[in-house]
């Protein structure tokens, strides 16, 4: 797939606005608010995918017309969400600049599909969100949708994916995910929505300055006049005044430095940590050698594989040493995950695969 940029300016891109536009006024001071802010394109939801029924779902073709004045008064380019072929069809009608697809919608391949077709011969720039779920390949099945439709100028937007249980995020942001997408296709623009990811205001900031360390192109910002009062997603918006504080703290790096010491230096470096990494994957292959002898034995005895008592004070123990050596808890429960899994599929081979020697050919043995 080719892409061709939805945004022509400098980075960092700044798209900011409202969760829903709600009325005429609230849109329109954000707007004004936003003005002198370096924002390249306001958003505000129109028609709002909601979890539960009885929540505020927006006020639906109406407002679009406050979008077009918002152009009108202030410049700026505007962008709402569409997911089905109507909503694409009402902001076409008034014009709007840019459409985005919904992370509810990138999940659903029957909804992506309605959209390019409707877009079909129409150039308009796409914002794609990834899915809820943690699926790369979801992600860029819509983008391939839309390519086929005749869609170039696309854009992603990281928003985080869905979880169950307590997590400091609203949405996981998994970033992995976003960096596998980045490596498929190094010229497709990318935004960061930390007001999804985080979910509350006091990690927008972190949570920003590592899209930006990540090199993301920009990010997709919630910002309402009164954040509190807002009819959706009140305890992730900031007010405008907030949004510039926090933007113009952000440090933005590049993405190397041609200065012969620095180049010297990160080279050494990295050097040291290859060797680490060679010497981790060896000890993990000793690791498994010992875990194929137990396997040996638990054979012999018809032991099962997986002994859960063992697992849990490994898990425990290990989680004790990683937070000693400021590891994270979310580091050490994947990596312990990781090689559990592995340890269960050598015990696995060893124990019901036909052996090696019944394998062998006759002459062979
Ligand atoms: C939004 O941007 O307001 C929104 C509904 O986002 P998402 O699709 O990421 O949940
Ligand atoms: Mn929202």
């Amino acid at each position: 797939m080719t892409f061709e940029p939805v945004f022509s300016s400098a980075r960092p891109i700044l798209v900011a606005g409202p969760c829903s536009a709600e009325t005429e006024a609230q849109v329109l001071a954000t707007a004004r608010a936003l003005q002198q802010s370096g924002v390249n394109l306001f958003r505000a939801g129109i028609w709002k995918p909601r979890t539960r029924p009885g929540a505020f779902e927006g006020i639906g073709t109406p407002s679009l017309k406050w979008l077009q004045r918002v152009r009108q008064e202030t410049g700026l380019a505007v962008t709402t969400e569409a997911a089905n072929a109507q909503h694409v069809e009402e902001c076409l009608a008034h014009g709007i600049d840019v459409l985005w697809i919904g992370a509810r919608t990138t999940a659903n391949p029957f909804s992506v599909q309605e959209i390019a077709d409707a877009l079909r011969g129409v150039d308009i720039p796409v914002l794609v969100k990834n899915p809820i779920n943690p699926d790369l390949k979801l992600w860029l099945g819509a983008f391939e949708r839309l390519h086929s439709a005749g869609i170039r100028r696309m854009a992603a937007v990281h928003r985080g994916f869905s979880s169950y249980g307590d997590s400091a995020y609203r949405n996981a942001p998994r970033w992995q995910i976003a960096i596998d997408l980045m490596q498929t296709f190094p010229n497709l623009e990318i935004l960061c929505d930390i007001s999804h990811i985080c979910g509350r205001r006091d990690t927008l900031a972190e949570t920003a300055q590592m899209a930006y360390d990540l090199n993301y192109d920009g990010l997709m910002v919630e910002v309402h006049p009164s954040p509190d009062e807002a009819w959706s997603d009140a305890a992730q918006q900031i007010t405008p005044a907030q949004f510039q504080q926090m933007t113009r703290a952000l440090v933005r790096r590049s993405l190397t430095a041609d200065d012969p010491d620095f180049l010297a230096s990160i080279e050494n470096y990295r050097c040291a940590i290859d060797e680490i990494d060679e010497e981790i994957i060896a000890l993990i292959a000793r690791r498994m050698e010992l875990v194929r002898d137990i396997g040996l034995i638990k054979k012999e005895k018809n032991v099962a594989v997986l002994q859960p008592e063992r697992f849990r004070a490994l898990r425990e123990a290990l989680l004790a040493r990683g937070q000693k050596n400021e590891l994270s808890h979310e580091f050490i429960t994947l990596l312990l995950e990781a090689i559990h899994q592995e340890s269960i599929r050598q015990q696995e081979c060893l124990i019901n695969a036909p052996t090696a020697l019944q394998n062998q050919a006759p002459e062979e043995r």
